[in-house]
């Protein structure tokens, strides 16, 4: 499934960030899910939660924000937001459209709590 293989990249970034910051437990992990990115949120929670107890032994929050689809018009320079899949400029007319976000899923933050080593 799409949410799972997805969702498995987001936690390897997680792991590298986490070995690089010295350890610790994840918390939160915040991530942005593009309108056009085909991803179904709840999946991707559902995937979330197997795949960070398999990975991790435990399960961070997940907090997500939805992203909207917009597009930069290649006429006129100005940017639209789509929001019902017709790709056309909304200052313009124009239908020719190239989108500059709204399709990917990507990992902002993580909020870690460190271990204490108390030594
Ligand atoms: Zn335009």
């Amino acid at each position: 499934m799409h949410e799972y293989s997805l969702v498995r990249s987001l936690l390897r970034q997680v792991e590298t960030i986490v070995s690089d910051e010295g350890g610790g437990v994840v918390e939160e992990v915040r991530i942005e899910v593009g309108a056009f990115s085909g991803v179904d949120i709840t999946l991707l929670e559902l995937a979330f939660a197997d795949e960070a107890s398999r990975h991790l032994g435990y399960q961070p929050r997940l907090q997500t924000t939805a992203v909207p689809l917009e597009v930069e018009c290649q006429r006129c320079r100005s940017r639209s937001v789509i929001e019902d899949f017709e790709f056309r400029c909304s200052e313009c007319g124009h239908q020719q459209v190239i989108i500059v976000s709204g399709e990917e899923v990507r990992l902002m933050e993580i909020e870690i709590r460190e271990l204490n080593n108390a030594s």
